[in-house]
C-alpha cells in the first residue's frame, strides 16, 4: 500500500494517542494536502537523526504509525498545525521516488491476537495494572482520573498503549515500544519501562527528602543567627570580627604543617570577607571548624609497657588465651619497629565473643584514645571518604569524624563489622577502605571534604568479622586475621562469674552484696534461655535479673537477693530452649549431621525416604547449591558400591530418593554434609538402622574418601550439648582435634575417618 507519510523529529506517535504537531517543511504540508483529499491517512515515522532536513529512508524508523487526520489549522506564518490518533503500526518498506511529497510504501504489522489464550492477556494485563500501580503511588502527581481510567480498561493491548502513552519518557523508548510487534514484546518492554521509571523516581525522591532536610536545617539556623545578630548589635558586638579573632587564635595555637596552616589561615581571611547572613559564610564557618579541630601533629603518648598491657587484657577478660598472645606479639613488634608498619590485626568470630571489647581493652591498655567505627551497612562512598564542599550539607567522612573526635592522630580506630560494607550505585566502598588500610597510601589518605590530605598513617587499625568469607578480598589480603571461636558452657560461666554480673550490678545501681547468683542458678540461664556463640544475651539476661532485684530491693525493703536454680524462673519467666537431645531409637534413614553457622555450630537430623519411583531424585529444606552437589556425589558414590550392599541394578532406576533437612528456618551451605547425606541414603536403601548417638561431619568425594572440614570447635560443641557420644570427623581434621580444650572433648568418642567404610563401621549398628 501506498500512503502519504510524514518524518517527524523528536516524537513518536503510539496506537490509540491523540496528539498535534507543527508542520513546517515544504514536503510534508503537501503530504498532509494530499491526505485530506483522499481517507484522511497518513504515515507518520519518527526520524532517527533530528537534524536532517530531507530525510532519506536510511534516516528514518522502520516502524510507524499510520493517523487518522483530525484536524488542520493554518497558522499566521505559514505553518499548519494537525491533530491526528495514532491508529496501526505499519512497516516502512520503501519511498516512491518523483513525488513531491513523501509517498511511503507501507506494510500493515499484524496482530496475533488469537495466539494468546484468555487467561495469557488477562495475566499480563494485571501485571501492567500492577506495576503501573506502584509507579503512581511513588509519583503523586499523576492524575487520579487516569489511574481509574486505566483500571476500567478491559483489554490488554488498550490499556498497554494507554500506560506506554503515558509515560513520561523520551521518544527513543516509545520509539521501542511501537517496534514491539508481538503482544509479548510490547508488554516486556512496557514493563521495563515502568520499573526504570520507579527505579528513577525512588532515587529521585531520596535525593530531593535529603535536600529538603538540609534546606530546613539551613533556614532554622538562618533565623537563629539573624537573632543572634539582632542581640548582638544591641550589646555592640559585631559577631564577624569575634568569629574570625576566635579563629585566629585557635590557629595560632594548632599544631600543624605550615601547608596546612597557609590552606587554614586563607579559608579565614575569605570568611572574613563573606556577608555574615549568608549560608556560604556557615558553611565556611562549618570548614574552618572541622581544620582547626583535626589532629594535625597532635599526638598522645602510647604506653609501651607490656606488662601493663598483659595486666589490662587480663582483667577484662577471661580466656581468649590464644587472642591475648598474638596482641602483645603484635604489640611487641609495634614497638621495636617503631611504625605503624604492621599488618592491620581483624578479629573474625561469632556475634558477643568479645571483639569489639577486647579493641576497647588494647586502646585501654596503650593508653590510647579509641574511637569506634561502625561499617555495618555503609553503602555509599560519601560515607567514608565524605562529601565534596559543593553539596549542601556536605559532611567529612567518617574517617575525618572519627579522628576529629579522637583529638590526637595517633588513636586506636576499630572498624567495625567491616564484612557488612557493601557497594551500590553510589560509589565504591571497599576501594575506599582499602586506601585507609594500605600502609603506603594512607598517609595522604583524601577526604573530599577536608581536601587537604589526612595522614592516617600512625593509626592503630583493629577491624572486626563475623565471617571471613564475606570480607571483600583486596581488603582481606591486607589484614592478618585473628581467630576468636565460641564459647563453652564453662567458659560462659566464668565469663559471667567473674566479668558480666558485676559489670551489670554496677550498671543497675546494685551493691555488692545486694544480690548473688548461684552457679546452678547460672547454669540453668546459660543453658535454657540463652543459644548463642558468645555471651551477649547472656549479659541481657543478667540484666533483666538485676533490673527485677533492684526494683524488689527498693520497693520491698529487701536487703538480699539470692537467685537459685529453683526461683530462676520468676526473674526470666518460663526457660526457652531445651536441646535438641540425641534420638533414642536407632532409626533407618535418619543420620545426624553437625554444622557450623556464623553464630556457632549446631546439629542438624537429615531424613532420606526411599519409595517406589521413577529413578527421581529430591531435597527439600534450605540448602545451597554445595550442599545439593555434595548430595548428588553421594548417590554416585553409593551407585559405585552397590554390588558389595547387595542393591539390584533396577533399584536407582525404579525408586525416588527424597532427601530433607528439617528446621528449614537457616538456610544450609557447604560441602561439610556430604558424608551425612550419603550415610542416610545408604541407610534408607539397604534398611539398616543407624546409631542414634552417634554424629558426623565431612565432605565427601566420588569415591568414597573423607575430606576435612571447618569450624570443628563448634561442631564439637553442639554435638556435645546435643547429649551425642561418639562423633565421626576426617582423619585430616586430627590435628585440629588436637588444638582443641580437652573440657570440650570430655565423654566423647571420637572416630577419624579416611573413608566412607569407616564412617559406615561406626555408623551402623
Ligand atoms: P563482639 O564485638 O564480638 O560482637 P562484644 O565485644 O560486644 O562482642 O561482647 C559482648 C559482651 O560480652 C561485652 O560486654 C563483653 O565485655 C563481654 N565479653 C565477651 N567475651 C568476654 C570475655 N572473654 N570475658 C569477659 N567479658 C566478655
Amino acid at each position: 500500500m501506498t500512503i502519504p507519510a510524514v518524518a517527524l523529529r523528536g516524537m513518536t506517535i503510539l496506537p490509540g494517542m491523540v496528539a498535534h504537531f507543527d508542520v513546517s517543511r515544504e514536503k510534508s504540508m503537501k503530504a498532509v494536502e494530499e491526505a485530506m483529499m483522499g481517507e484522511q491517512d497518513i504515515f507518520i515515522v519518527t526520524q532517527k537523526n533530528i537534524e536532517a532536513e530531507d530525510p532519506q529512508i536510511d534516516d528514518l524508523y522502520r516502524i510507524g504509525i499510520v493517523a487518522k487526520i483530525k484536524q488542520v489549522i493554518k497558522m499566521r506564518n505559514g505553518i499548519i498545525r494537525i491533530l491526528v490518533e495514532g491508529e496501526r503500526r505499519a512497516e516502512l518498506s520503501g519511498i516512491v521516488e518523483q513525488v513531491p511529497y513523501l509517498l511511503a510504501e507501507v506494510l500493515y504489522l499484524e496482530e496475533h491476537r488469537q495466539e494468546y489464550s484468555g487467561e495469557a492477556l488477562e495475566g499480563m494485563r494485571r501485571a501492567v495494572l500492577e506495576a503501573y500501580g506502584r509507579y503512581a503511588v511513588l509519583n503523586p502527581k499523576l492524575d487520579k482520573e487516569f489511574m481509574r481510567q486505566a483500571s476500567e480498561t478491559k483489554e490488554t493491548e488498550r490499556l498497554m498503549d494507554l500506560i506506554a502513552n503515558n509515560m513520561p519518557v523520551y521518544y527513543e523508548e516509545k520509539q521501542k515500544y511501537l517496534e514491539s510487534v508481538t503482544i509479548d514484546e510490547r508488554y516486556e518492554t512496557l514493563i521495563e519501562m515502568i520499573l526504570r521509571e520507579i527505579n528513577i523516581i525512588s532515587i529521585k525522591n531520596e535525593f530531593q527528602s535529603k535536600v529538603k532536610e538540609q534546606v530546613d536545617k539551613n533556614q532554622k539556623e538562618y533565623l537563629l543567627r539573624e537573632q543572634m545578630k539582632v542581640i548582638r548589635e544591641e550589646l555592640g558586638e559585631d559577631n564577624t570580627e569575634s568569629d574570625v579573632q576566635q579563629f585566629q587564635e585557635a590557629l595560632k595555637k594548632l599544631r600543624a604543617k605550615k601547608e596546612v596552616k597557609e590552606k587554614i589561615q586563607k579559608e579565614i581571611d575569605r570568611f572574613a570577607n563573606i556577608n555574615s547572613n549568608s549560608s556560604e559564610s556557615a558553611v565556611a564557618r562549618g570548614y574552618i571548624e572541622t581544620l582547626l579541630e583535626l589532629p594535625w601533629e597532635k599526638k598522645s603518648k602510647d604506653n609501651k609497657d607490656l606488662k601493663h598491657a598483659a595486666k589490662v587484657l587480663d582483667n577484662d577478660h577471661y580466656g581468649l588465651e590464644k587472642v591475648k598472645e598474638r596482641m602483645l606479639e603484635f604489640l611487641a613488634v609495634r614497638n621495636l619497629t617503631k611504625k605503624g608498619d604492621s599488618p592491620i590485626i581483624c578479629l573474625v568470630g561469632p556475634p558477643g565473643t568479645g571483639k569489639t571489647s577486647i579493641a576497647r581493652s588494647v586502646a585501654k591498655a596503650l593508653d590510647k584514645e579509641y574511637v569506634r567505627i561502625c561499617l555495618g551497612g555503609v553503602r555509599d562512598e560519601a560515607e567514608i571518604r565524605g562529601h565534596r564542599r559543593t553539596y549542601v550539607g556536605a559532611m567529612p567522612g567518617r574517617l575525618a569524624a572519627g579522628l576529629r573526635m579522637a583529638g590526637v592522630k595517633n588513636p586506636l580506630m576499630l572498624l567495625d563489622e567491616i564484612d557488612k560494607v557493601s557497594s551500590d550505585y553510589k560509589g565504591d566502598t571497599s576501594s575506599a577502605l582499602l586506601e585507609v588500610l594500605d600502609s603506603e597510601q594512607n598517609n595522604k589518605f583524601r577526604d573530599h571534604y577536608v581536601e587537604i590530605p589526612i595522614d592516617l598513617s600512625e593509626v592503630l587499625f583493629i577491624a572486626t568479622a563475623n565471617s571471613v568469607q564475606d570480607i571483600p578480598r583486596p581488603l582481606l589480603d591486607r589484614m592478618e586475621l585473628i581467630e576468636v571461636t565460641s564459647y563453652t558452657e564453662n567458659e560462659k560461666m566464668h565469663i559471667a562469674m567473674e566479668h558480666l554480673l558485676r559489670k551489670q550490678m554496677k550498671k543497675n545501681g546494685l551493691k555488692k552484696d545486694n544480690l548473688s547468683i548461684r552457679e546452678e542458678a547460672m547454669a540453668e540461664v546459660i543453658r535454657g534461655y540463652t543459644k548463642e556463640a558468645g555471651v551477649r544475651s547472656l549479659e541481657r539476661k543478667i540484666g533483666e535479673i538485676c533490673r527485677k532485684s533492684a526494683r524488689e530491693i527498693y520497693e520491698d525493703n529487701k536487703k538480699k537477693i539470692t537467685v537459685t536454680k529453683k526461683n530462676v524462673s520468676r526473674f526470666l519467666g518460663k526457660e526457652k530452649y531445651t536441646f535438641d537431645m540425641a534420638g533414642k531409637t536407632d532409626e533407618i534413614g535418619i543420620v545426624r549431621g553437625l554444622a557450623w553457622t556464623s553464630v556457632g555450630g549446631d546439629t542438624l537430623e537429615i531424613e532420606v525416604n526411599v519409595m517406589p519411583g521413577k529413578g527421581e531424585f529430591r531435597l527439600t529444606g534450605q540448602l545451597g547449591d554445595v550442599m545439593k552437589e555434595s548430595a548428588q556425589a553421594g548417590i554416585s558414590y553409593i551407585r559405585s558400591v552397590s554390588k558389595e550392599y547387595k542393591i539390584p541394578k533396577e533399584f536407582f532406576r525404579e525408586n525416588d530418593i527424597h532427601i530433607h533437612i528439617p528446621e528449614g528456618a537457616v538456610p544450609k551451605d557447604g560441602p561439610s554434609a556430604g558424608i551425612t547425606m550419603a550415610t542416610a541414603m545408604l541407610s534408607a536403601i539397604t534398611k539398616r538402622k543407624i546409631r542414634a548417638d552417634v554424629a558426623m561431619t565431612g565432605e565427601i568425594t566420588l569415591r568414597g574418601r573423607v575430606l576435612p572440614i571447618g569450624g570443628l570447635k563448634e561442631k564439637t560443641l553442639a554435638a556435645k550439648n546435643a547429649g551425642i557420644r561418639t562423633i565421626c570427623v576426617p582423619a585430616k581434621n586430627e590435628k585440629d582435634m588436637d588444638e582443641i580444650s580437652d573440657e570440650i572433648k570430655q565423654g566423647i568418642e571420637i572416630v577419624y575417618a579416611e573413608t566412607m567404610k569407616d564412617v559406615l563401621e561406626t555408623a551402623f549398628v
